[in-house]
């Protein structure tokens, strides 16, 4: 087995870590049993070091050295206030604290050292935060294999990388600091960002906010003037009466003893608070629309719109969603655990993990047959998904021809001596005139790569199974990534050489099917006529001792146009002759 690579979601707001493990994805839970770790970090005058929950809990006694939300500061020059909120560290040493109890909790599920990673960071990160992102693993021990995009992730757990090529994805992720909606394409097997739009400052937190200082007001209060103890309580109350609302009509907001004396206590009902966050709602949706004008698309063009992050439990903001992108948002993810659950699936692609499950389901080269003149015809293309079946009719090359040979052959070159041969079958029919036997091949390719081949006869009706044993779809990442290289590499000189192989073929039947012809009709032909097909079989067969395609393919038109009227002639005569006959 090869070494194990996790899959890390190092969020604003919370983190989490997973590993395939038997060919699932799962997160790794804590001792709590806690799968989701406040991305939070205490840091003791002393240096004593906290992090997760333990460090929010710290927030009401030491709320000064507790540093949130440090994935804001990440790959950014931090500025004098920025330097006192981390205390006198770099965003990444706070990362990297985060990062070293992950892998901590990580080892200590898995019971063994884990050395692999792959951390999510938001498609709109640049270079330098990538790259700050990439040092902080390392400082936290990991080596980080990869760095992906969090809406690539969220689509992976949702299983959209099975819709296909150029299937297009939008991802809105709403969580408690950050907004971003991202727009993905499927191109060549990986997601490409189409675009993304976002606000690093609107999230959850400012709802609760919001709310806080609203209740704050109708108390009679100033939210700002309160000591920040209150305020943390005020705040805490705000996001439990919000996440009530996001699944009852009511909820009362209370806050008993809020001076030491008096409580305030107020209901609210789901239809005033969506009020409230109307305007703030309007803006994520702002950011979709402009996500779709750089993308150039019409909402109906997106095929899937996937909701991320734990703000979009909110039913107004997934409403709010739905009827922008005139469609259901899939929500059968969880909101807060699909970035880390896509980055573990990415993560177990990569290790070969879960080679198995994302393999099976296209086929990662291209399957066909060899045909005359040693060409590769595909008949199951690269990239279709599994199971599938394709046929297609062969026929006789030569006269009096008894068998067939038919290699099965898996690659993407033009020439099938370039591809690998899967295995080959001779199929016996009764000796016919050249063109007139018809043999049917058709490929089967079942759920776990085992492809069969059927041979039939036309003539007879015996059919012939070839079951090729090794599956065609489980071979190396390594392999298909040569194979599909040395095709694009090799591109123009494959295609000049299907085209002169192709032409030759047409040219090899065409001067004897002529010199035939002419035998018949020499006579009834014009002087010119005659002059032109002599020309254009001349230049076909000097083009035939060269090596220009191009050259010998024009050549073949041109003696296919000069023989037309040669060949109606023909025809007419063998018509006149047959009906001749049946009237007599
Ligand atoms: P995330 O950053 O994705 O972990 O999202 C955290 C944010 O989601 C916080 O602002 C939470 O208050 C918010 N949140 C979680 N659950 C709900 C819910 N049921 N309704 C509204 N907001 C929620």
């Amino acid at each position: 087995m090869n070494d194990p690579i996790v899959g890390i979601d190092l969020g604003t707001t919370n983190s989490a870590i997973g590993v395939v493990d038997s060919g699932f994805p799962l997160l790794l839970a804590d001792e709590d049993g806690k799968r989701i770790m406040p991305s939070a970090v205490w840091i003791g005058e002393d240096g004593a070091v906290e992090t997760g929950r333990k460090a929010l809990r710290r927030r009401a006694s030491d709320g000064g050295r507790v540093i949130t939300s440090v994935k804001r500061l990440m790959g950014r020059e931090p500025n004098a206030s920025d330097r006192d909120y981390l205390l006198g560290k770099s965003a990444e040493e706070v990362s990297a604290l985060i990062l070293t109890e992950l892998k901590r909790v990580a080892e200590w599920r898995m019971g063994k050292t884990l050395r692999k990673a792959v951390i999510t960071v938001p498609a709109y990160f640049h270079d330098g935060q990538r790259q700050a992102t990439k040092r902080a693993g390392e400082l936290a021990g990991w080596e980080v294999v990869r760095i992906i995009n969090e809406p690539t992730a969220a689509a992976l757990s949702y299983g959209l990388d099975q819709l296909g090529e150029r299937a297009r994805v939008a991802v809105y992720d709403l969580g408690g600091g950050t907004f971003d909606l991202t727009i993905l394409e499927m191109q060549e097997g990986v997601f490409q960002v189409l675009s993304t739009h976002g606000d690093t400052q609107l999230g959850g937190d400012d709802l609760d906010q919001t709310m806080a200082e609203t209740m704050a007001r109708v108390a009679g209060l100033e939210f700002q003037a309160l000591a920040p103890l209150e305020r943390a309580r005020w705040l805490m109350e705000a996001e439990r009466v919000k996440c009530a609302l996001s699944l009852r009509d009511e909820e009362t907001f209370s806050m008993p003893f809020f001076d030491g004396v008096n409580s305030f206590s107020t209901l609210l009902t789901r239809k005033q608070w969506q009020e409230w966050m109307q305007p703030w709602i309007a803006r994520t949706i702002a950011c979709c629309q402009k996500a779709l004008n750089d993308a150039r698309l019409l909402p109906q063009e997106v095929n899937a719109v996937v909701l991320v992050g734990g703000s979009t439990r909110i039913p107004a903001v997934r409403a709010a969603v739905e009827q922008c992108f005139g469609r259901v948002a899939d929500v059968s993810q969880h909101p807060d655990e699909a970035i880390a659950l896509g980055a573990t699936i990415h993560a177990g692609m990569l290790s070969g993990a879960m080679k198995q499950m994302v393999l099976l389901d296209v086929t990662p080269l291209s399957l066909g047959i060899e045909t005359l003149g040693g060409l590769m015809n595909v008949l199951i293309p690269r990239n279709t998904t599994i199971p599938c079946k394709a046929g297609e009719m062969f026929t006789n090359a030569a006269d009096g021809q008894r068998a067939m040979r038919i290699r099965v052959l898996q690659g993407e070159r033009e020439m099938a001596r370039d591809n690998w041969e899967l295995g080959q079958v001779d199929v016996p029919f009764e000796p016919a005139a050249k063109g007139q036997a018809r043999i049917g091949v058709q490929f089967r390719l079942d759920e776990n790569g085992i492809l069969e081949v059927l041979t039939r006869d036309v003539a007879t009706g015996v059919d012939r199974v070839l079951v090729i044993e090794n599956s065609a779809v489980d071979v190396s990442d390594d392999k298909v990534g040569q194979m599909v290289n040395e095709s694009v590499e090799h591109a123009f000189e494959d295609m000049a050489e299907r085209v002169w192989t192709e032409a030759k073929l047409k040219a090899e039947e065409l001067l004897p099917a002529i010199d035939g012809a002419l035998a018949i009709g020499r006579d009834w032909l014009h002087e010119d006529e005659r002059l032109a097909i002599d020309t254009a079989r001349d230049l076909v067969r000097r083009a035939l001792e060269g090596k220009d395609a191009q050259r010998l393919k024009s050549a073949v038109q041109e003696l296919d146009r000069a023989t037309e009227s040669l060949a109606a002639q023909i025809v007419e005569h063998v018509m006149d002759h047959a009906t001749g006959t049946s009237g007599s």
